[in-house]
């Protein structure tokens, strides 16, 4: 089918199925473009919360599917591609975590987003990559497990007194970034800023200009009188930044930060879903209710507008 058939379709069926398309600052350039809106995981499942739309086609990742799922529980929330999960997500089943809750009975569990709806369940509270700190730094125990990104749990232990008790799980492809890609990058374009996203290794996060998540270095690069900057996030972050900041010149901090798992939706799969209403994504009306529980707990910390 040509290009443009494609997209005709797509619009003539989201129309049909009285449906929005929410695409992830990762995603490949074609589904951002036809996208009703793109963003971070937590932006776009509380805009699938606010929708008036039926039908959510999610391109993202599982779990961000199932968060909107869970935001959203009168609404179809549609993953174009079944296999697209996530690796990080996975590092932890909720047998472990029960385990690790066990052994640290004081401590009070914060479960990075990027995590199953079921290890959500079983946490006291939810983090993103943006308010890690500050809802740690919120809570009232000395002890606090984070889970399942140890990447992140190290940023977040710089930054308070509590004690953290890291999950080590990682994200496979920000894990790949390393010193030598900081000091290359350094070397390639002497004055550029660095940015790195807290999933990144503790030595880069040292290393970099700045941390920053998905949201903030679109605010960050927008603000910023840097003209050349170096992003250490996926990819699919430069599609988005470039759209955002047309005079400025965005390089990818390096080569192996592309998530495979992100790469999976175009837009035939897209059309496919609309057309097939696949592959649903529900989560059973028990785990959603202390899921959401966590999830409400952080935006009553953050001030983001509520569920
Ligand atoms: Fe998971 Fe990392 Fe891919 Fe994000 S980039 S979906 S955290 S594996």
């Amino acid at each position: 089918m040509e290009k443009c058939d494609l997209t005709d379709k797509i619009i003539e069926l989201k129309e049909k199925r009285d449906a929005v398309i929410l695409a992830h600052n990762y995603q490949i350039a074609e589904v951002q473009d036809i996208a009703d809106h793109v963003g971070d995981s937590l932006e776009l499942s509380q805009l699938a919360a606010e929708s008036k739309a039926d039908v959510i086609v999610f391109c993202g990742v599982h779990f961000m599917a199932e968060s909107a799922a869970m935001l959203a529980p009168d609404k179809i929330v549609l993953l174009p591609e079944a296999a697209a999960g996530c690796p990080l997500a996975d590092m932890i089943s909720v047998d472990e975590l029960l385990s690790l809750k066990k052994e640290n009975p004081n401590a009070a569990v914060a479960t990075y987003i990027n995590s199953s709806a079921a290890v959500k369940a079983e946490s006291d509270i939810c983090i993103t990559s943006a308010n890690a700190i500050k809802v740690v730094n919120s809570l009232n125990a000395d002890e606090v497990i984070i889970t399942p990104d140890g990447n992140l749990a190290s940023y977040i232990s710089k930054s308070t007194d509590k004690k953290i008790i890291a999950w080590p799980g990682y994200c496979i492809t920000h894990h790949r970034v390393t010193l030598d890609d900081i000091k290359l990058a350094r070397e390639n374009h002497p004055g550029a800023v660095i940015i790195v996203h807290p999933e990144c290794r503790p030595e880069v996060v040292a290393n970099a200009d700045k941390v920053l998540g998905t949201g903030g270095m679109i605010r960050y690069a927008q603000e910023t009188d840097h003209e050349d900057i170096i992003i250490g996030t996926e990819e699919g972050m430069i599609h988005r930044l470039r759209k955002e900041c047309p005079g400025k010149r965005f390089f990818l901090l390096s080569s192996s930060l592309v998530c495979p798992n992100m790469k999976y939706t175009n837009r035939q799969k897209v059309a496919s879903a609309l057309e097939n209403m696949e592959h649903r994504i529900t989560v059973k009306p028990e785990v959603r209710k202390r899921a959401v529980d966590s999830l409400r707990k952080m935006l009553a910390v953050t001030s983001v507008k509520g569920v």
